[in-house]
């Protein structure tokens, strides 16, 4: 209710010219002046007449007028009757309290969409709006399809990929709809939301309202404003015990096969309630916040689901049948109708899924072979490169072995410990990687290339690699920037003796788990050695893909679920190796004698300057007999480091 201004004065006259000066709200609520003014037309309601709120409507839209709010908030899902609540409400501030107003679409044909509609029927429709806004044929009516001109205000109405709509524009009441749908935002046009805020600043009683259908958890605009609003949720009682609850969709339960059977269990008496007590329940239904912690002053946030829904679409029964081919799709590998139910049936947000790996199904397909001892390489293995990362207290390692499609066998992971400024460090992991292993098709194998992190102790690490290009030691740099290339080509860095290349992590953790997703041996699967314990897989499988904001961009990144990550990094590390090696499998196949398997993953140009090596000499480099004779390094790189001699193998 809207507060009426006290007087102290006994002078009736004097009452009536406060009153007139202060001019207050009228003290009904929206939801009491739309059930007497609004009306349902036939274009825009499938029950063209007077309106009647759903008991949970209420609540909402008494915020719209409740001077204490100043922002609310809606996260929804679809058939909650959205749009005829934001239309109450701006047909409340041009027929009551006429004010200014902007109403953002996602985007300009959306805008001109809900325009023509939602807002002319309206204005046709309902009486009290009758003649406040010029008939649109009319010459200079101040009547256009994104401009309502009226006494005491106008209404613009624009999209949010035109941030240019939101210029010399001041509104005292502002409606963002289906804000998760607002495209990122532009350049230096900054966020839509904040640029549609400004446009208010001055008034002090202004109103605003942010409505949506959620979309990606850690994306959505909705989610992240309800969560800075006091939650409200809505509860409704059980008719067997009387116990308040929200209606949530695991207590939605059926009998196998009969979806339409589906009926409301209650988490406290066990009653199964049938969908034909729904209205019961709404009707004695309340909003009660539920933020833990402080909530933004003046923000009031509602999350309603089709659950709750009186529209002949949403009964209990036809949404279990919904859910129940979502599943249906998911089970084919098609998880986008399930998303979509998440979103617009439980107004929920989608967490992304099968984006990271579940490390129990590897742990669980370790194979015997492999290991600190073994001499032998599994059958299969063409190559083998290493992968290091770099601690301040340690030096990662791990070996692995490469097959036609670039099948995988982890060979060995090993753990040198000790501060990398020191030398004998370094010393340690070059015994490790002397070592070779004896292969059935290639004779004797060893390591063929070593890719290495510079992020930390990048000197130690520097005068480390430097010596050792030759033997196609490669200098590594990651690079967390979506549309990067596995490995780009290099720079030269540490007084230019020095080709540090660029790798692409989003791209290359991508294939990584993209591979361990794999659950068949041959192209693109990884073998791991029964020696490696529970805590390798751990970090191998750390991170998860999620798509987030940055600065105004949607991205998806990486994200680490859990401290330590060593063993992803090295993964990492051996590819972008094999990578630059730049391998002709099939050539390589060939001359092994092994069936050639067709890639798993079309591997993406690699550079140009790197160029197909001989079939015998790759054959050499893999066996590791001698080092490459020619163009290990990239002819753009310059100068080819000198030393070679022995080379690399002789030395591993
Ligand atoms: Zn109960």
């Amino acid at each position: 209710m809207a507060e009426r201004p006290k007087t102290k004065t006994n002078s009736g006259g004097l009452r009536l010219v406060w009153a007139q000066a202060l001019k207050p709200d009228p003290t009904y609520t929206l939801s009491e002046w739309a059930e007497e003014q609004f009306y349902l037309s036939g274009e825009s309601s499938a029950e063209p007449g007077a309106w009647r709120a759903w008991p949970f409507q209420r609540g909402i839209m008494d915020a719209f007028t409740d001077p204490s709010v100043e922002t609310v908030v809606l996260m929804k899902s679809a058939r909650v009757g959205y749009s005829k609540t934001l239309c109450a409400a701006i047909a409340y501030h041009i027929a009551e309290v006429p004010a200014p107003q902007l109403l953002v679409q996602p985007t300009v044909e959306d805008a001109q969409g809900f325009s023509k509609d939602e807002i002319a029927p309206m204005l046709r429709d309902v009486p009290k709006l009758r003649g406040l806004v010029a008939d649109p044929r009319a010459r200079d009516s101040g009547n256009t399809v994104t401009k309502k001109n009226f006494p005491g205000g106008a209404l613009s109405i624009v999209g949010a990929n035109s941030p240019r709509g939101f210029r010399r524009l001041t509104c005292r009441c502002v409606w963002f709809d289906e804000v998760d749908g607002y495209p990122p935002a532009a350049g230096t046009e900054g966020d839509q939301i904040k640029l549609g805020m400004m446009r208010s600043q001055t008034y002090w009683n202004r109103k605003i309202a942010l409505g949506s259908t959620p979309t990606i958890k850690g994306v959505s605009r909705i989610e992240a404003w309800y969560e800075r609003s006091d939650q409200r949720r809505y509860f409704v009682p059980c008719p067997e015990c009387g116990a308040r609850h929200v209606l949530r969709w695991a207590d939605i339960k059926w009998p196998e096969g009969e979806p339409e059977a589906a009926a409301w269990c209650c988490p406290d008496c066990g009653s199964l309630v049938p969908h034909s007590k729904k209205r019961w329940m709404v009707e004695r239904g309340e909003w009660v916040a539920t933020a833990e912690g402080k909530p933004m002053p003046r923000v009031r946030g509602f999350h309603i689901s089709a659950l709750y829904s009186y529209s002949p679409n949403a009964d209990w029964g036809r949404l279990a049948g919904e859910f129940l081919d979502a599943k249906r799709a998911v089970k084919q590998g098609n998880v986008e109708p399930l998303k979509t139910f998440v979103n617009t049936v439980l107004g929920e947000t989608w967490e992304e899924q099968g984006e990271g790996v579940d490390y129990g199904e590897l742990v669980g397909r370790r194979e015997d072979y492999g290991g600190p001892e073994a001499e032998d390489a599994p059958d299969g293995v063409l190559v083998v490169t290493a992968g290091i990362d770099v601690q301040g207290d340690r030096l990662e390692c791990e070996l692995v072995g490469w097959g036609a499609g670039e099948e995988s066998w982890s060979l060995d992971y090993v753990v040198v410990r000790g501060d990398p400024g020191r030398p004998e460090v370094w010393a340690d992991l070059d015994r490790h990687l002397e070592r070779r292993w004896r292969s059935g098709s290639m004779g004797d194998l060893g390591v063929a290339a070593v890719g290495i992190d510079t992020g930390h102790q990048t000197a130690s690490v520097y005068d480390w690699v430097r010596p050792r290009q030759p033997r196609r030691v490669f200098a590594l740099k990651g690079a967390n920037v979506a549309g990067k290339p596995l490995v780009s080509r290099p720079t030269r860095v540490g007084s230019g003796r020095v080709s540090l290349f660029t790798v692409g992590t989003e791209a290359a953790k991508d294939l990584v788990y993209a591979r361990l997703r794999v659950e068949e041996a041959g192209p693109g699967f990884c073998h791991f050695p029964s020696c490696y314990d529970a805590e390798y897989f751990a970090q191998l499988t750390a991170e998860r893909a999620v798509t987030t904001w940055r600065g105004g961009v949607q991205v998806r990144v990486y994200k680490q679920t859990r401290p330590r990550n060593e063993a992803l990094d090295c993964r990492v590390y051996a590819l972008a190796a094999l990578r630059i090696l730049n391998v002709n499998w099939k050539a390589l196949a060939r001359r092994a004698g092994v069936v050639e398997a067709a890639p798993a993953v079309e591997a993406e140009e690699s550079s140009a300057e790197y160029g197909d090596r001989e079939a015998d000499e790759l054959a050499e480099v893999a066996r590791a007999n001698r080092p490459v004779p020619a163009s290990p390094q990239p002819r753009t790189v310059g100068r080819r480091p000198r030393g070679g001699g022995g080379g690399f193998v002789s030395r591993y």
